[in-house]
């Protein structure tokens, strides 16, 4: 049976055509699901008996539930694991930053790409999420809090360039204004660089922030860590990335996880800034978080400085990302990987 809370607004409508009701009421039953987030036809008091055995006839919801929460006591953030109807389970945060209350949302359960010092992928790649089982880790979250999220970053499990037309249609319910109305603006996607469907996002002049997540400063050393350098070179990357900028104006941002020893000397902060030069772009500084599956190393502090000092030397906007819930903060992935070993 088709799942009620995948479907858009514009869907919405033509399936209350279809079935011989005015199309008012997918207003309702959008502002339900999405606004007030039920679950269930029972609790829309609008809406009478007769339509909802139509609905519950055609259509059922996505269910999904949080199986397990982690509450740092250092600060407000919270790690979920959220589990689907499927049993199968992903990982979703809670960040509280001063721009705002945000959720990472994960974009599939478990993931292709094969970076090596990423916990998301040791597991492999199991499937799609679909456009509700994004929804409802923003959704899930909310509730758990009891507060509005304002921003959403995707960059939890999984490659959403791989995952986008879900993603898309993700991005466009809860930019709804009848359901979440989060502002395209305050809602950033990450990728690993998968060229044709930046070009495909671009075209469709999403006001969002895109984040790449780039972590060496030449083509080489990409390939070392990240088997989809191999496919999509640095160099067309930043053909890609120049396009995204001309068709939307935006920013973007580059993500460079620092691990020891591996791409954080002076050497790599020069390379890194001669990639960059000239771009419309921020990088974010990310020390790495340790991971059982890899052999990294968080840079140590006073290299971090050096590298930032000489990005900013060369006109490279950088920002030290603030480390949030360190305490719990089982790099992206682990959580899951313990459960399912359990
Ligand atoms: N596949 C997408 C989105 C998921 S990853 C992408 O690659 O961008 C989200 C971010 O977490 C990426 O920048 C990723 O590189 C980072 N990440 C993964 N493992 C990490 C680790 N061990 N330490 C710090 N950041 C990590």
């Amino acid at each position: 049976m088709r799942k009620i809370d995948d479907l858009s607004y514009e869907e919405l409508k033509e399936e209350m055509l279809k079935i011989s009701e005015p199309k008012f009421k997918a207003s309702q039953i959008f502002d339900w699901i999405h606004k007030k987030c039920v679950d269930n036809f029972d609790e829309m008091t609008n809406i009478s008996q007769d339509t909802k055995a139509k609905l519950n006839k055609e259509f059922e919801f996505t269910n999904a539930e949080i199986a397990l929460k982690l509450s740092s006591k250092l600060d407000e953030t919270k790690k979920y694991v959220i589990k689907f109807e499927d049993g199968n389970i992903v990982e979703s945060v809670y960040l509280k930053y001063k721009f705002g209350k945000t959720a990472c949302i994960s974009s599939q359960v478990g993931c292709k790409m094969g970076c090596y010092f990423c916990a998301s992928t040791k597991k492999g790649f199991i499937r799609n999420l679909t456009p509700a089982e994004m929804l409802k880790q923003v959704y899930l979250i909310q509730k758990d809090i009891k507060e509005k999220i304002s921003n959403v970053v995707i960059m939890g499990s999984g490659e959403p360039l791989e995952n986008f037309d879900n993603v898309v249609k993700f991005l466009n319910i809860v930019n709804d204004e009848s359901g979440q109305n989060i502002s395209m603006r305050k809602i950033t996607l990450s990728t690993s660089g998968i060229v044709p469907n930046i070009y495909k996002l671009a075209d469709l002049n999403l006001p969002i922030t895109l984040a790449i997540s780039l972590h060496a400063p030449t083509q080489e050393k990409r390939e070392q860590i990240m088997p989809i350098a191999g496919r999509y070179k640095l160099e067309d990357i930043f053909k890609a990335c120049d396009y995204y900028v001309k068709r939307t104006g935006r920013r973007l941002t580059f993500e460079y996880i620092m691990i020891e020893g591996f791409n954080d000397s002076p050497e790599d902060a020069e390379n890194l800034s001669n990639l960059l030069k000239n771009k419309l772009a921020n990088v974010n500084l990310i020390p790495c978080n340790y991971i059982k599956e890899a052999d990294i190393k968080p840079s140590k502090d006073s290299d971090i400085m050096k590298f930032k000092k000489i990005l900013a030397d060369n006109g490279i906007n950088a920002t030290l990302r603030r480390e949030l819930g360190s305490d719990i903060n089982a790099a992206c992935g682990q959580l899951r990987n313990d459960l399912l070993k359990m």
